[in-house]
């Protein structure tokens, strides 16, 4: 299968996750990265959203909660390429009931080739790559031969 390209811009759409019990550890981050992360398109989960909008005083664009469909929601921008990167504190100690949720958009994110930072230490890495203020081209594999050919067997 051949591979697509999805160009991501300077001003990188970032959405920023946490479950509850992470929530403090993502503000933190986010307090610390202000100014970096004013330069770019912030969006995120209900709560989380609110949260850092609120804290840091920047616009945050906040989709549904976590558990009312907002990872769904995230994940199908992320597949509509206008989300370029995601910043998810999920919790490793607790279930939530969104789980199936959760392992969907992790999935996607794979997918999509975003990158993706699930604890402080890669958000940190991340924010710092030099790749935060460039252009780059994410490789996305080329479904389209794939649906072409089945859409064709089956309409044999
Ligand atoms: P929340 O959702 O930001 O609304 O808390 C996050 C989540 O639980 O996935």
């Amino acid at each position: 299968m051949g591979y697509d390209n999805i160009k991501m811009d300077r001003q990188k759409r970032i959405a920023l996750i946490a479950h509850d019990n992470m929530k403090k550890e993502l503000i933190d981050w986010v307090i610390k990265n202000k100014v970096a992360l004013s330069k770019h398109f912030l969006c995120g989960t209900g709560t989380t959203a609110k949260i850092i909008a609120e804290t840091i005083n920047l616009p945050v664009k906040a989709y549904k909660s976590g558990p009312m469909g907002g990872d769904q929601q995230i994940g199908a921008r992320i597949s509509e390429g206008k989300i370029d990167m995601m910043i998810f504190f999920w919790d490793p100690l607790e279930a939530q009931p969104h789980d199936p949720d959760v392992k969907a958009l992790l999935r996607i994110a794979v997918l999509y080739d975003i990158p993706v930072a699930n604890n402080m230490s890669t958000a940190d890495f991340l924010l710092e790559s030099k790749l935060m203020d460039e252009e780059y081209e994410r490789h996305v594999v080329d479904y389209q031969d794939f649906i072409n050919k089945r859409a064709k067997d089956f309409l044999k």
